[in-house]
């Protein structure tokens, strides 16, 4: 059997063909707007399960709508059990406005050393990494102690019932493992030349705030003999506009600063002059320390008045709310009540979208994740820092089944993340990513699961 090396080398020698799967990838329009009919991942699952059949492996499809498949692929090893799972989905979110593409979204055109279209990065990169190094581990009869397992889910852009979350109460047997690795992390930070890496240990939570005011309708000619609803929506709309959500630097990422150079030590007091010193030196490491050193609270969709010469009794304004690991629904609560008093007829609902989510830091798949990378992009001086990110993915649904999950794709360092634009305009990955990627999920399958 070759050795890991031997594989990984073999990775560089198949550039063309892992572009070439992500592309096959990214041309299926699996789009998912939230509302069915939607999503036709099923177009992608059928694509995936040729393409591993092709390379003899075999897969499984299941679904709780036709149209809307999950599949899952077990990559024998003499456990039956998983050690470690791979994790992407096959939905992507619609494109806003094609006008602003400089190709077309689905057309998967390469210019620059890097793939365009929507999906490209999210998730359809990881994605076609970890087909690829399936298939390499099977091409050179890798023979494993323990199962390797790949799911690819739907419905993960619109909080995952038909994909993860629907597996997960209905099918907890698809997702047995012990570890598994997923989107959201894995990214890298350069500063001067220390190259660190986010590893996705955890997850903001996700509410969404239903805000209703209401007033009292009349014509609009006479306004005063009824109470237009839309001043108290503009009274509320100030308020959130200035509120200062309280100051937190308790998440274990605070701990890890000095490895991007910032010397002070973090508190909510200084936390604003720490997030302005890392600004200097990266701004995206600033922004996600300012989304990871407070509540978030953003308006989002207005909704009210029905005609135009009548005056509006109710309005409605969506919240997007991002809580911290330990800001819970009564903390909420308090922060709303805030903002919102002395604003007239007003009452709101809380949905929850995600509850906040982490898993540990020191595991063997961490320790697996820091050779892995090394490898794959030969330096030995990676810092690593464990990092809740402000989204949040299926592998709130995994962890919650105690499997140790973490973001981490096996991104290049030189592809710059700021490129990707993740659910905008122009998105796209750099086959360099695919190419480090496809090598970290060798790495890890090789490592994790005990290659013979
Ligand atoms: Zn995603």
């Amino acid at each position: 059997m070759p050795s890991l090396q031997d594989m990984l080398d073999q990775v560089d020698r198949l550039t063309e063909e892992i572009v070439e799967l992500e592309q096959s990838l990214v041309r299926i329009p699996s789009v998912n707007t939230g509302y069915m009919p939607t999503g036709d991942e099923t177009k992608v699952t059928n694509f995936i399960g040729d393409w591993l059949s092709n390379e003899g492996l075999t897969s499984q499809v299941l679904a709780r709508d036709p149209e809307r498949g999950n599949i899952i692929s077990v990559y024998p090893g003499e456990q039956e059990r998983s050690r470690l799972m791979f994790m992407s989905h096959t939905d992507v979110v619609p494109v806003e406005n094609y006008d602003k593409w400089r190709f077309e979204p689905f057309s998967a055109t390469i210019e620059g050393g890097r793939i365009y279209g929507r999906g490209a990065n999210d998730c359809k990169a990881l994605l076609t990494c970890q087909l690829m190094a399936m298939a390499i581990l099977e091409r050179n009869d890798v023979r494993l102690e323990h199962s390797l397992r790949l799911v690819s889910g739907a419905d993960e852009e619109h909080g995952g019932r038909w994909g993860f979350g629907w597996l997960a109460d209905n099918h907890p047997e698809s997702l047995e493992s012990d570890f598994a690795v997923n989107e959201g992390g894995g990214t890298p930070v350069e500063i001067g030349n220390s190259l660190s890496y986010l590893l996705g240990t955890g997850e903001k939570g996700r509410m969404e705030i239903k805000i209703t005011f209401r007033g009292e309708s009349t014509h609009a000619s006479v306004p005063w003999t009824g109470r237009n609803a839309s001043y108290s929506l503009a009274k509320a709309l100030g308020s959130i506009e200035t509120y200062e959500a309280e100051r937190d630097t308790s998440l274990p990422i605070w701990d890890h600063l000095g490895k991007f150079t910032i010397e002070q030590r973090p508190t909510p007091e200084n936390v604003e002059a720490v997030i302005a010193e890392a600004e200097e030196k990266s701004p995206r490491l600033a922004s996600l320390l300012r989304a990871l050193s407070r509540m978030v609270l953003t308006p989002t969709m207005i909704n009210g008045g029905i005609k135009s010469n009548s005056v509006p009794e109710t309005f409605e304004l969506v919240c997007d709310v991002r809580t911290l690991p330990f800001q819970t629904e009564e903390y909420v609560r308090k922060q709303l009540d805030e903002v919102l008093a002395g604003v007239e007829g007003v009452e709101y609902e809380i949905d929850y979208m995600s509850v906040p989510n982490s898993s540990e830091f020191d595991t063997p798949l961490a320790d697996a994740i820091r050779r892995a990378q090394s490898l794959a992009v030969e330096r030995d001086d990676i810092q690593w820092v464990p990092a809740v990110s402000n989204g949040f993915t299926d592998s709130r649904f995994t962890r919650n089944l105690g499997i140790v999950t973490y973001g981490f794709a096996g991104s290049h360092p030189d592809d710059d993340p700021m490129l990707s634009m993740a659910h905008g305009t122009n998105e796209s990955v750099g086959i360099a990513s695919l190419i480090s990627g496809t090598k970290c999920m060798i790495a890890l399958a090789h490592d994790m699961c005990g290659a013979k």
